[in-house]
């Protein structure tokens, strides 16, 4: 076996999306060295960068507001789910932590000299500030990245994957990559890892976010030892665009356009239908992302779907000036796109987003694996059974910073010992070449398991679909064996997709046995055999790995608020 590239930090953060940049930030302010690992380009990986509309806190500059309201409204669209310590820390910090990116020149939009905010779904107040002409995402990304430059305590890595973490005398001890340009196996030992490998929304063939998004952070943690959360509550996004052809833009951008301009939701005979599912917008924006899933993939079922299965999300109400005001160059884009919505509806349908479930933390960000510490999406149970809108920047914002600084101060012990052990068959994996490697299409597997996540584990399960996916599962864990296909020492996609099936088998059967187990509906996981929500599932599921065997529990949802 080539030696391992081997290196030392005190920290290591892995996933440089708005969690791990904050995380990086305030473990190096705590006086901690730092390495940041991404598997793709730093800050330029995951869903942030392509997050395009609204960031949530209680700031109350324009109207009165204060975090108890923001957590109460949290707390209802979490449907009894929420860890009421998680949720209390996203929706107490986040105020603080807008304002320190104010500091550093994000440039939130204002208006009559403050920062201005706007009504999201679920929201009882305008509570959500933005970058204007929707480049929320893209300047939270640009001003932690800048931070970032001015900072030499702050190592980065791109290209980077990281395969397994290290866990010695049962703490994590730092994590094993591998270089994706040159496949080199690395070696990095740490005193704190920060996970902040963001969500899962891969396992999904229509999805919102990057390549990097297969749920990596997930299945790390369960081999590691630490649980998992609440693995059954995916959200689907309910206005995805779907037709036609758009190049370049969001996926989800209508969304601040709603926000905007209202916008009429009509089904295929042009008629408005959110009434038939117990809301009337009227030209307005006020249906959760769960009821408005719901609406749309009904109305479709019903054949009244718009002609490529969706909705048609129409703005012709809307007079050129007023597009152009809203959203100025967005505009030009649409319009090299052929899309000119004074004159034409757009088509939309749900599509996977963001993933409420995760890593169980405690409110210092810790797992149950000393050591490892977890921030933003990839962590679970803050938002419960349904996340509000702008809740997700917010929460890696406040985890990120909140991790970081939890594993700063564990890096003041030592350098704890990783020996050999510890990284054998991680590093077995990495470097294999050989008989027994997989011969499996590892691409067209990737896209079988999205077709199935996508017809059977969707925004509406049935124990019949759900007990399918879990057989479609098996027949693929079958055919991409226990070697990893393609070529050592290079640039290999075959490798890569086989190192990213691995977690994906893992985590799609979280989602789908959790789904399984849950007869009842709430929020995003809407069981139509079962369509009530129960008083007896007001609880999580634990799911932990040992022995290579997924056992799941139910636990009590943590009710206890934290002294502020
Ligand atoms: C299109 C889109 C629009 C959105 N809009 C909004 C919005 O307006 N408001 C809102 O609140 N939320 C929004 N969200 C959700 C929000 O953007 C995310 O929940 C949040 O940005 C997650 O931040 P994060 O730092 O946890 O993860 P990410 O930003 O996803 O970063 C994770 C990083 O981890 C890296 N990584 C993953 N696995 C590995 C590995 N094995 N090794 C090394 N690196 C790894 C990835 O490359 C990536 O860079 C949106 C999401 C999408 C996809």
């Amino acid at each position: 076996m080539a030696a391992p590239i081997a290196i030392s930090t005190d920290v290591l953060v892995i996933g440089s999306g708005a969690a791990g940049m904050y995380a990086a930030i305030e473990a190096s302010r705590d006086g901690a060295q730092v390495l940041l690992a991404d598997r793709s380009l730093i800050g330029r990986g995951g869903a942030t960068i392509m997050a395009q509309m609204t960031v949530a806190a209680a700031i109350g500059e324009e109207t009165p507001d204060d975090w108890q309201h923001h957590l109460a409204n949290t707390l209802a669209a979490g449907r009894g789910l929420c860890d009421e310590k998680l949720a209390q820390l996203l929706c107490e910090d986040a105020p603080d932590c807008i304002r320190e990116m104010e500091r550093w020149g994000v440039g939130w939009a204002r208006k009559d000299g403050h920062i201005t905010a706007t009504t999201a779904p679920g929201h009882d107040r305008p509570r959500c500030v933005y970058v204007d002409f929707i480049n929320t995402g893209p300047a939270v990304s640009k001003t932690l990245r800048t931070v970032m430059a001015r900072n030499p305590a702050i190592r980065k890595a791109g290209d980077l994957c990281i395969v397994d973490l290290i866990v010695s005398g049962g703490e994590c001890t730092g994590a094993v990559a591998y270089h994706l340009s040159s496949g080199a196996p690395v070696v990095i030992a740490t005193k704190a890892t920060v996970l902040a490998t963001g969500g899962l929304t891969r396992l999904y063939a229509r999805n919102s976010a990057s390549v990097n998004m297969g749920g990596d952070g997930y299945a790390l943690a369960l081999r590691a030892g630490a649980s998992l959360i609440d693995m059954e509550f995916v959200q689907f996004f309910p206005i995805g665009h779907l037709a036609p052809r758009l190049v370049g833009m969001d996926p989800i951008m209508w969304d601040p356009f709603r926000y905007k301009l209202g916008g009429r939701l009509l089904n295929g005979r042009m008629e408005e239908f959110t009434s038939r599912y117990g809301s009337d917008e009227d030209g307005k924006y006020v249906l959760t992302r769960d009821l408005a899933t719901y609406a749309i993939t009904k109305e479709a079922e019903a054949g009244r779907g718009s002609p490529h299965g969706g909705a048609y999300l129409s703005f012709e109400h809307c007079t050129a000036a007023q597009l152009r005001a809203a959203f100025g160059p967005v505009i030009d884009r649409l319009a090299e796109n052929g899309i000119d919505l004074t004159k034409m509806p757009v088509e939309v349908a749900p599509i996977a987003h963001y993933h409420m479930g995760g890593v169980k933390a405690g409110a210092d960000m810790t797992t149950e694996v000393p050591g490892l510490y977890a921030a933003g999406e990839v962590v679970g149970g803050a938002n419960g059974a349904n996340r509000l809108s702008g809740n997700a920047i917010t929460e890696a914002l406040v985890f990120g910073r909140r991790a970081g600084r939890s594993a700063a101060a564990r890096a003041k012990n030592s350098m704890p010992e990783v020996r050999a052990g510890d990284t054998e068959a991680a590093l077995d994996l990495v470097d294999y070449q050989g008989p027994g490697a997989s011969q499996a299409n590892t691409a067209a597997l990737i896209g079988q398991l999205q077709a199935a996540m996508s017809k059977d584990v969707g925004a509406f399960r049935t124990e019949a679909t759900l007990r399918r996916a879990l057989a479609s599962l098996d027949a693929l864990i079958a055919d991409y064996g226990d070697r990893p296909a393609g070529e050592r020492g290079n640039f290999d996609m075959r490798r890569l997709d086989w190192f990213d099936m691995r977690n994906m088998l893992t985590v799609s059967r979280t989602v789908t046995q959790c789904a399984l187990n849950r007869t009842e509906s709430r929020g995003a996981h809407q069981r139509e055999d079962h369509p009530q929500m129960q008083p007896q599932w007001q609880a999580h599921q634990r799911v932990t790995l040992r022995d290579g065997k997924l056992t799941i529990t139910s636990e009590p949802v943590a009710k206890q608020a934290l002294a502020s």
